[in-house]
């Protein structure tokens, strides 16, 4: 086994003891990345970093069930609760890996930028967060596709999963895109309370107005605040039967 072969077995094993679900590395130097990056923060120096670490975690089912009781019912509890399980418990404990991979990275002599999962309050933070996309990441690392919800979906849990990215110079062997598996479902665009989906497959070439409608996302979650006292919505999320179908209760 090769250094770089071997020390990406040990993040990866780090990242899965300290409760990762999904480890994977993106190639950044593939045709197009780069300068999809760069054109996206406006930072030259994200061209510094070869490669990716993707790590993601996946939410439980049991909450992300309770998304439709949230929005159909008006249910501020379980509101509450899906935002507090994403926001204040995953969220946190990937930024926490993300620094762990950092620091055994540095100890191995190579560069590593911990990309927070989630912008803060804090402007310069919220840039940094916006540096990199976690669902590009994901999905060059082999980990996923964008579906037509315009999340990362993967095979595993559907777009039941909170993401980070580790920026690093480590030659680490990369994982393979993975081929989209939305095929003729609807589901996330059917679904969709405000009709911001547009149904269409991602295409790298496409802007994401293509494809989403964010300011009409946002403004429904606004709203949804004003009523359950949480910004949020979730139902293409919920509804994407790759994550309904993952984990049947026993
Ligand atoms: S979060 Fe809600 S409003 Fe936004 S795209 Fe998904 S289903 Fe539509
Ligand atoms: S609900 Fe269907 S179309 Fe939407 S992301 Fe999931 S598989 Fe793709």
């Amino acid at each position: 086994m090769s250094p770089t072969d071997e020390l990406a077995t040990r993040l990866n094993s780090v990242a899965e003891h300290m409760g990762a679900t999904f480890f994977g590395v993106a190639d950044l130097t593939l045709p197009g990345v780069h300068d999809f990056m760069v054109q996206r923060a406006g930072e030259e120096m994200l061209r510094s970093y070869p490669r990716a670490i993707a790590v993601g975690i996946a939410l439980a089912n049991s909450i992300v069930d309770q998304i439709p009781r949230a929005l159909e019912q008006d249910d501020a509890a379980m509101a509450h609760l899906n935002s507090y399980h994403t926001y204040d418990v995953v969220v946190p404990y990937l930024n926490t890996i993300a620094l762990r991979l950092t620091s055994m990275l540095q100890a191995e002599g190579y560069s590593a930028m911990p990309v927070p999962a989630r912008g803060t309050s804090k402007a310069g933070a919220t840039k940094l967060a916006g540096l990199v996309s976690n669902k590009l990441a994901a999905h060059l690392a082999g980990l996923g596709w964008i579906g037509k919800n315009c999340l990362l979906v993967t095979p595993q849990a559907g777009p039941r999963a909170w993401w980070v990215t580790v920026l690093t110079s480590a030659p680490l062997a990369a994982g393979t895109p993975m081929e989209e598996r939305c095929g003729a479902c609807h589901a996330c665009v059917d679904v969709c309370p405000p009709r911001a989906l547009a149904g269409r497959k991602f295409v790298e070439s496409e802007p994401r107005e293509e494809r989403l409608d964010a300011r009409r996302c946002a403004d429904f979650r606004d709203q949804r605040a004003e009523v359950v006292g949480e910004r949020g919505c979730g139902m293409c999320l919920y509804i994407c039967p790759y994550g309904r179908n993952s984990q049947k209760p026993k």
